[in-house]
Order: structure tokens, then C-alpha cells, then sequence
């Protein structure tokens, strides 16, 4: 292998997991003083936009918000940094915003002028593109601090990563380069980052989109504002009362659909919007009210019981969930329940505990899914409007009625039989999630881990196992979505896809990797 094709750590995947630990990294190579030489750093990322991911660039919307406040959202190092670079930015991002975000954009600026200009950060529901903007200048500003004092060279590689080799004393990875083909690079280290694996197909849509259906798998790819421009555009070509839009899933990005349908003004362009989900539910809508403490009576009791277990703890959190009385906002009851079963949880023994973690915990998170409130205000106008229809049940397929038009069979309860839907589609938008990691996958570079061994996958199915440095296996590290369903002595959890959680993560497993290349001397890497 050719000397430029060799580096002492290469990441793959350029979202925001990849910032933030690149951040810890070069933090911890300018606090050290053992470092010989500069080390390499070759970055992968096969979208031709760097450092943001899909929610905080151009794949999302200049309108897509923030899922919970900012206070939330943040990590609460960085909060007054960013703050910071808020006020000082402000003139720049909310003219931009106006002018790239239309109507939705403007509607924001307008109902948080007084928010912004009484400071009041904490509480607000910003653009996720402003963290993206930040974080990337933040990791720029560090580079170039790095690359002046020889620490480090950080190079960018435009192409996917199809698969890795370990060799004897580095990893090989075999590229496909935007735009100039096939080639391979080596490296000692390697940073797994590629997000979440791809959204799994509806059944049916293959046939769907042959029959010249609009379908949309991620609304994300190649961008939110292009997926939304097309299916507008296929609705204009429609006769009034045809133009009927299906969203399958209830998850944050259908309800950032309903936003920008709702805050662009685009409503009289649809005649119904079906969101069709298990509960028939949208995420509860959170108040400045946020934490709320009601009783929850099983769990409670539970907390005195010496033989509990994880199954006792989910069905006694499902319980107090369902009777939680009407004059409580269910979003507002989530800190406290978040804090009750983390006290319950300690006190079970490790077996239960990490029962809890792999079958139950995104069971858990789906209890009291949260959104803010200007998202859901959206939603709950589209729903008075009578444009959008909450439908509770579970896809079976979508058939091709020809025409480009799909019908919808699904299943309304667990007990009833299937059923379809009384209207047809024009378009049909998929928010119902991932797939699982494994070696069938449809992401070429997992299937690969998998199949290889170098990457196993943990009992929820949506997760690598790791050790408590974060490696897969000896020098291949992991960090964002795969982490999910991580228990070890270091980490716990059973998602791993928020900033917080992805920054808190970032700090240790940067640590590890610099230990690891300060431990070798960082040698240049030779060929497999
Ligand atoms: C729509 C959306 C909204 C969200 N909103 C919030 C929020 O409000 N608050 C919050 O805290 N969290 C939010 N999250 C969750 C969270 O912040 C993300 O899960 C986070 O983006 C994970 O970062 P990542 O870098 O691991 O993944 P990604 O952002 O997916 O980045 C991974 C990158 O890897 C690239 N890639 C993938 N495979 C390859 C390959 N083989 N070769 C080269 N490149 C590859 C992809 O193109 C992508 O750029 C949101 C997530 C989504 C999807």
C-alpha cells in the first residue's frame, strides 16, 4: 500500500458522533506532551457534506427543529459556548434562515423574536442546523490549531466505506470513492460513526414504486426540503380529493413533516394526511411545565420489593403511564418517570438490570415519546383542519392500485384481522424506522463487519457489542446509534441517539484512542 494511503486513524462516517469525538480527540493530543509526530487523520464520509450528519445539515431542513429544549438538548459543557455563539451569530443565521426558509422560517423567527431577545435560550426550540453550524466551526477552529502545532493533519475523504480487513498490525478499508472508483487505505485505528443503520422497506413498496408511485424510504436522502418539494409537486398534478399523502410511523421525522407542511402554509395542496402508527398517536406535546410529578402507585410499590424484576418494572411503568389522569400532560411527567425507574433500576441485580437495558428499554422510551411544542401545535392544527387523520395499526403491505396510486392494508389491532384503508395514495412517506444490524444488512459496510466477525451484534439487535473502551474488537471503535444496547462496566444504555449522550460518550472513548496511538508511538501503519 502507498504511503498516502496509510493513517494512524481513520473515521468513518461524518456525522455529528464523528465531530464531537474528533473535538475530544484533538483536545486530548493538545493537552499531551508524549506525542512524536503528527499524527494522520483521514476522514470518510460518502455525502458530499461533512461533520453535520443527517439532522444537523442539509439533509434536514433549515426549518427542522430541535426535538426538546435547548436547555435539553445541549450538553451542559458546551451550553454556554453555544449561547455564546448564538447572540454573537444571530444576525448572520436568522438572515439566512429567512431567506433559504420560507414561510416555516419565518413563522419562527417571528414567534421567537421575544424569546431571543429576552435570552431565554433554555426554553426554546431552535434549528438543529445551528448546532451543526457551531459544532463544525468549533472542530474547524481546532483543526487548524492542531495542524499549526504538527499534532495532527485531518484529510477528507468524499466515498463510502464498503468494508474492513484486519490485517497484522493495521485495518485495511476498501473505498468506493465518489466519483473515481474503488480504492483502499490502511489504518491502526478506526472510529465507526456511520449512524443508524438505513430505514427498513415497507413491505409492498418495491411494487409500488414500479408501478410509478411516489415513495420515499428516508425522508432525509438525498434531502427533507427536496422529498417534501417532490411530493408537493406530485400533489399538484392531482385532481382535489386524490391528494391524499400516507405517512407511515408516528416518530419525530413524521411529525417534522407535519411542521413544515403546516408552517409552510402547503395544507390546501393535500386533501388527508394518514399517519398510520401502533397507537394512532403522535409524541406528547412538553410545556414549560416539564416536571410534572405525579403518583405512579406500581412503581413506588416496587421500589420496596426485594425481588422485583426488569418484566415488573416495564409492566408496572405501563400501568401507571396508562392512568396517568387527563389533566396531565403526559410529556410533562417524563423527567419524573425517567428518575423513578433509574432508582428502580440500581436497586435490581445485574442480570435484571441488563434485561431491563436489552428487551425492555426502547419499550420504555416509546412510553412517553416527547415533542416540543411548536411541532405539535402544528400537528394539532393540520389535525382541526381535518387534513390529518391519526390512524392506529400496523402495516401489513402496500398494493400498487396502478396509476402510481398505493392502497393501504393494515392491521387495526393486535386481535383484528386486515383491513384497507378507505382512500388511495398518491405518495407514501416511511418514518417507521431501521433496520436491525446484521450481516444481511443492507448497508454494505455492516453486513461486512458482521460477516466478518470484527463486529458482533449485541441482544437488541440494533447495536454492536463493545468493551468498556468502546472497541468492537481491538482498535475498531464505536460511537452514536451501534452503541445502542451498550452494558458494561463504563456505559449503559439502550439508545444511544441524542447529542448529550453522543458528547458524554465522546470524552472516554476519545481518551482510549489517544492512550492507544500514545501507547504505540503512532507508527506509520504498513500494509495487511
Ligand atoms: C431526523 C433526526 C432528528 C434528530 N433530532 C435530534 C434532536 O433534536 N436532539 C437530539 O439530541 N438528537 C436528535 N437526533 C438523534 C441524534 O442526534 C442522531 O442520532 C445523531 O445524528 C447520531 O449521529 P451520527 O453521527 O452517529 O449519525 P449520522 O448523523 O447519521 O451520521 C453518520 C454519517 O455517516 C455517513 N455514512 C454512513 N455509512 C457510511 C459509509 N459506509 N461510508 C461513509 N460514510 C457513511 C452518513 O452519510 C452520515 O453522514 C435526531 C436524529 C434524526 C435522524
Amino acid at each position: 500500500m502507498r504511503s498516502d494511503e496509510m493513517f494512524d486513524v481513520v473515521i468513518l462516517g461524518s456525522g455529528i458522533a464523528c465531530t464531537l469525538t474528533l473535538q475530544a480527540l484533538l483536545g486530548r493530543l493538545r493537552q499531551g506532551s508524549a506525542q512524536r509526530r503528527t499524527l494522520r487523520i483521514g476522514v470518510v464520509e460518502k455525502n458530499p457534506q461533512f461533520w453535520r450528519g443527517l439532522p444537523y445539515g442539509s439533509r434536514s431542513s433549515v426549518n427542522s427543529l430541535i426535538i426538546t429544549t435547548l436547555g435539553e438538548f445541549v450538553p451542559p459543557e458546551e451550553r454556554d459556548e453555544f449561547v455564546d455563539w448564538l447572540e454573537r451569530e444571530h444576525p448572520q443565521w436568522s438572515r439566512r434562515m429567512a431567506m433559504l426558509g420560507g414561510p416555516a422560517a419565518r413563522a419562527w423567527l417571528e414567534h421567537n423574536a421575544q424569546a431571543i431577545s429576552a435570552r431565554d435560550w433554555d426554553e426554546m426550540y431552535i434549528p438543529r442546523v445551528l448546532y451543526g453550524e457551531f459544532a463544525e466551526a468549533k472542530l474547524a477552529s481546532m483543526v487548524t490549531d492542531c495542524e499549526s502545532q504538527g499534532l495532527a493533519r485531518v484529510e477528507l475523504i468524499n466515498g463510502e466505506a464498503l468494508a474492513v480487513r484486519k490485517g497484522s498490525r493495521c485495518f485495511e478499508v476498501e473505498l468506493d470513492r465518489a466519483g473515481a472508483g474503488r480504492s483502499q487505505l490502511a489504518s491502526a485505528l478506526i472510529l465507526l460513526a456511520v449512524g443508524s443503520p438505513p430505514y427498513s422497506r415497507l413491505a409492498g413498496s418495491e411494487a409500488f414504486e414500479s408501478s410509478g408511485g411516489v415513495y420515499v424510504n428516508n425522508a432525509y436522502e438525498p434531502s427533507l426540503d427536496a422529498n417534501f418539494a417532490r411530493v408537493r409537486a406530485t400533489m399538484s398534478g392531482i385532481a382535489a380529493g386524490e391528494r391524499n399523502l400516507l405517512v407511515v410511523g408516528s416518530n419525530a421525522t413524521s411529525l417534522e413533516l407535519l411542521y413544515l407542511l403546516e408552517r409552510s402554509k402547503a395544507w390546501s395542496e393535500f386533501d388527508s394526511v394518514v399517519v398510520l402508527s401502533t397507537g394512532g398517536s403522535l409524541p406528547h406535546r412538553m410545556s414549560r411545565d416539564r416536571f410534572q410529578a405525579p403518583p405512579f402507585p406500581r412503581l413506588e410499590a416496587l421500589a420496596g420489593s426485594a425481588s422485583a424484576t426488569a418484566d415488573d418494572v416495564i409492566a408496572a411503568a405501563e400501568q401507571d403511564v396508562a392512568e396517568i389522569g387527563a389533566e396531565m400532560r403526559l410529556g410533562d411527567t417524563f423527567h419524573h418517570l425517567g428518575q423513578v425507574i433509574g432508582t428502580l433500576l440500581e436497586s435490581l441485580d445485574d442480570a435484571e438490570q441488563r434485561r431491563f437495558h436489552h428487551v425492555h428499554g426502547m419499550r420504555f422510551t416509546r412510553l412517553i415519546r416527547r415533542a416540543g411544542a411548536e411541532y405539535r401545535d402544528a400537528a394539532e392544527d393540520l389535525i382541526t383542519r381535518g387534513i390529518v387523520r391519526l390512524t392506529a395499526g400496523e402495516l401489513v403491505r402496500l398494493g400498487a392500485t396502478g396509476g402510481g396510486r398505493a392502497e393501504l392494508v393494515y392491521r387495526p389491532g393486535r386481535e383484528r384481522g386486515e383491513t384497507t384503508h378507505p382512500l388511495s395514495f398518491a405518495a407514501v412517506i416511511n418514518c417507521a424506522g431501521f433496520e436491525g444490524v446484521s450481516a444481511q444488512s443492507s448497508h454494505p459496510l455492516l453486513a461486512d463487519l458482521v460477516r466478518s466477525g470484527l463486529a458482533q451484534v449485541n441482544p437488541t439487535g440494533r447495536g454492536v457489542m463493545v468493551g468498556p473502551t468502546y472497541e468492537a474488537s481491538s482498535n475498531l471503535f464505536v460511537c452514536g446509534p451501534l452503541l445502542g444496547g451498550v452494558f458494561n462496566e463504563a456505559a449503559r444504555y439502550w439508545h444511544v441517539e441524542n447529542v448529550r449522550r453522543i458528547h458524554a460518550i465522546a470524552q472516554p472513548l476519545a481518551g482510549a484512542m489517544a492512550e492507544r496511538l500514545l501507547e504505540a508511538h503512532a507508527p506509520a501503519p504498513e500494509p495487511a
